[in-house]
């Protein structure tokens, strides 16, 4: 038995978080959830959307699946997702994103990888303003960029796949780019069975929407690898497509993409896919690859049934529907 911290989240956290739980109670997944809450509805408890007991659970349990959460603008709060990040050092940010078969969408042929730098860059949150002059930092050191190269590289090499793109614009941002670039180039040449080129940040937007399918792992730093990712979601139906890992050498947090997205909360036509996706990668991570098979199978033939599917997905269905039709392929 594994004991994994399940944090539900805000908006549509606690609808799709639930699905993941039922589907893993059908599956008989040998795990026990560490329920812990966070976001909006601990603040006024707490005086903090981020209570300690979150980061002690997972200290303590090493894995955990997580529902999107909200930071609310201008109270003077730090983004949680982006605070946990930093306390856990989950350095890499990984993002597979393949096209799903039998889902009509604009391409069919996707299958890559965003690994995204996840504890520095822009997100070091560090912005000051002077008079009428705002100015925010971007840090990149050679530690993380060191990390996240051979990181990047040794996910690439275990996992057959064949080609790394950097992303940068080392063109402009000469220093901190030319740094970042300086590492995955060095860690490139440690790897020559591996294909490496790169990109810059603008002309790899455009190349992912014309040809996704020349793409295997792409590595970024923090902020471009948010929004090729979302980018890249789009490529394949959407962010309630999307799972994503964050990872670290002490801990690993599950989540998808996407965030709480409250223009859909409570309906009940959120997308469990993306969170269920990140499921199996959590299932993977605790080497229970045969109960991801399964659960990966399970959806496959789920997203054939159109009549079934969220909105989102072009389908007529809701959260219930996909979660009965995933169920119904797991007995
Ligand atoms: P955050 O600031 O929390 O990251 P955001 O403004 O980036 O939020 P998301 O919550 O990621 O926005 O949502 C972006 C859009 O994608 C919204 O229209 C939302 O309804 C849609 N969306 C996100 N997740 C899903 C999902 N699981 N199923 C269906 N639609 C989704
Ligand atoms: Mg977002």
């Amino acid at each position: 038995m594994y004991t994994v911290t399940l944090i539900p989240g805000d908006g549509i956290g606690p609808e799709i978080t639930s699905v993941v739980v039922d589907v893993f109670e059908h599956m008989n997944v040998p795990i026990i959830w560490d329920l812990v809450e966070a976001g909006e509805k601990v603040i006024e408890k707490y005086g903090t959307p981020l209570p300690d007991y979150v980061i002690d659970s997972i200290r303590k349990n090493k894995v955990a699946l997580k529902g999107p959460i909200t930071t609310p603008i201008g109270k003077g709060f730090r983004s949680v997702n982006v605070t946990l990040r930093e306390r856990l050092n989950l350095y890499a940010n990984l993002r597979p994103i393949k096209s799903l078969v039998g889902l009509n969408t604009k391409y069919d042929n996707v299958d890559l990888v965003v690994v995204r730098e996840n504890t520095e860059g822009l997100y070091k949150g560090i912005e000051y303003k002077i008079d009428d002059t705002a100015c925010a930092v971007r840090v990149i050191t050679k530690n993380a960029s060191d990390k996240i190269a051979y990181f990047t590289f040794k996910y690439a090499k275990e996992n057959k796949r064949k080609k790394v793109t950097a992303v940068h614009k080392a063109n402009i941002l000469k220093i901190t780019d030319g740094l970042f670039l300086e590492s995955i180039r060095k860690v490139a040449s440690e790897y020559p069975e591996i294909e490496y080129e790169e990109k810059i940040v603008d002309n790899m937007s455009m190349q992912l929407v014309l040809n996704p399918e020349k793409y295997d792992v792409i590595v970024a730093p923090n902020l471009y690898g948010d929004i090729l990712s979302d980018l890249a979601a789009g490529l394949i139906g959407g962010l309630g497509l999307a799972p994503a890992a964050n990872i670290g050498e002490d801990a690993a947090i599950f989540e998808a993409v996407h965030g709480s997205a409250p223009d859909i909360t409570n309906k009940g036509i959120a997308n469990p896919i993306a969170l269920l996706s990140s499921s199996i990668m959590l299932l993977d991570y605790l080497k229970l690859n045969k109960l991801a098979k399964k659960l990966e199978n399970a959806i496959s033939a789920t997203v054939k049934d159109i009549q079934v599917l969220t909105p989102d997905l072009g389908g007529k269905g809701n959260i219930e529907s996909m979660k009965n039709k995933i169920i119904s392929f797991l007995s």
